[in-house]
């Protein structure tokens, strides 16, 4: 039994009013695998407790197959949970914890055919004699796998079940989570604050900001038409460029995007959507660029719709398989709240006001206003003369990625080529506005 779990205009206050989860509204079909993404503090576990039965609704519905289900009592729901912590019994043995739902369920039933079998299909036979106290973290986190399976639920319900593991367990066991739900066909619901993990175990991926859902989609519409850029940000790593930047559209000239002292000409015939940012005209703007959207090459090699800009080489991180050139551009870049590790980290500066810097001050308004702006485009303090390659204040504003045989150095001044075809523009608001927001995701999916 599969269960499809819809949640109608879901609100949740727990005090003072301030809504932990606003308004959420959310299909998730029988057997799908949704992932629920985004920061820590968004609201992730909040709504699948509310999912599960362990925390109240405020306001609006959960149906269950179309019934409403917000006064069901959670053993009546059927679900299974799967935490981070494991959560295992510790004075039971890997068959007593798997088993112990059964003999909840049905005491008069030996549970031993059921746990056996549950065993096997993870794998873990020769653990089921040992206790929590003897197990590795991805063993514990296999048997707390096995104790929520062998009920045969009606949905899964899983909080960031890896996040304690270290990264080639977490690898492995995600693969493993992937092909067991989809076996036994069982809806499931994931959260996560990891997007990697999120982008590639769901079948479509929910992506929560502050309380508020900002987009739902399969991994690749999300990446390739992200609805803002929180959205644009939080998913792909290295994570996306966003560069203020200033439309310039004269009546007789090419129409242009100046992002500092530089300038990207979009190439004519204008597309569509090129000649629907002359509404922008004059206005500042967010350029996206995916690392994919910029490779290292002379003006002279450009293919058509590609456009030459320079940078200014501030840092080279070596990855092994490629190399992350963090650049200068000379342009300033957008600060996105809520994101866990802004980047660039602009640091702190020597002038102080009374309430502390300009960025303290924003961090803090991001803080406050829960759903608040998704982009903020204030001057960081001290955005003063020509930036240098000794300056700590800029680490770079845009992160090329390529390949290890290239000798890059600090300081070095480096031809650019843009792809104009992969450029996102996203309007004072952070909402994207190219592509079109009625671009339909045609991925061929
Ligand atoms: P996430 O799982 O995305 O990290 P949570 O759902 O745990 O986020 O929390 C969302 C917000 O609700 C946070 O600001 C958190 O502090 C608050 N919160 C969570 N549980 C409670 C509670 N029992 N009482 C009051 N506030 C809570
Ligand atoms: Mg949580």
């Amino acid at each position: 039994m599969t269960r499809a779990i819809s949640l109608h205009d879901v609100s949740k206050t727990y005090t003072r009013g301030i809504r932990v989860v606003n308004r959420l509204s959310l299909d998730i079909g029988p057997g799908e695998f949704l992932v629920l993404l985004g920061p820590s503090g968004c609201g992730k576990s909040t709504v699948l407790r509310m999912i599960a039965g362990l925390e109240e609704i405020t306001e609006g519905d959960l149906r269950l197959d179309g019934e409403y289900a917000n006064d069901l009592l959670p053993a009546e729901r059927r679900m299974a949970m799967v935490f981070q912590n494991f959560a295992l019994y510790p004075n039971m043995t890997s068959r007593g914890n798997i088993g112990f739902p059964l003999r909840i369920e049905a005491p008069n039933e030996d549970p031993r055919a059921r746990v056996d079998a549950t065993a096997r299909m993870l794998g873990i036979e020769d653990l089921l004699d040992r206790y929590p106290g003897q197990l590795s973290g991805g063993e514990r986190q296999r048997v707390a796998m096995g104790r929520a399976i062998s009920r045969h639920p009606s949905a899964f319900l899983m909080d960031e079940p890896l996040s304690n593991l270290d990264a080639k367990l977490r690898n492995h066991l995600r693969a493993e989570i992937a092909g067991l739900t989809r076996e036994l066909g069982v809806t499931t619901v994931y959260v996560t604050h990891d997007q990697a993990e999120a982008m590639s175990l769901g079948d479509r991926v929910a992506v929560l900001r502050g309380g508020v859902l900002q987009q739902v989609g399969t991994p690749r519409s999300v990446y390739a038409l992200p609805r803002n850029v929180f959205v644009a940000a939080f998913i792909g790593t290295p994570r996306i460029n966003l560069l203020r930047g200033l439309v310039r559209a004269p009546l007789d000239g090419a129409m242009t995007i100046s992002l500092g002292k530089q300038y990207l000409r979009l190439p004519e015939p204008l597309s569509l959507d090129h000649q629907l940012l002359r509404v922008q005209q004059g206005r500042e703007v967010i350029v996206g660029l995916r690392s994919e959207a910029i490779r290292i090459a002379k003006r002279t090699s450009a293919r058509p719709g590609e456009m030459p800009i320079t940078g200014l080489v501030e840092h080279v991180e070596f990855q092994g398989h490629e190399v992350l050139v963090h650049f200068n551009t000379g342009s300033r870049p957008a600060l996105v709240p809520d994101l866990e590790a802004p980047r660039p980290a602009l640091r702190p500066t020597r002038r102080r006001r009374r309430d502390g810097t300009v960025l303290e001050r924003l961090r803090d308004r991001a803080g406050s206003l829960r759903a608040g702006p998704v982009v903020v485009l204030e001057d960081p303090p001290d955005s003063g003369p020509e930036p240098t390659p000794s300056d700590p204040r800029l680490p770079g504003d845009l992160v090329v990625r390529t390949t290890p045989d290239l000798d890059l150095r600090r300081g070095m001044q480096v031809p650019l080529l843009v792809d104009i075809s992969h450029l996102f523009v996203f309007d004072q608001h952070g909402e994207r506005i190219c592509p079109s927001p009625d671009h339909l995701p045609d991925l061929g999916e």
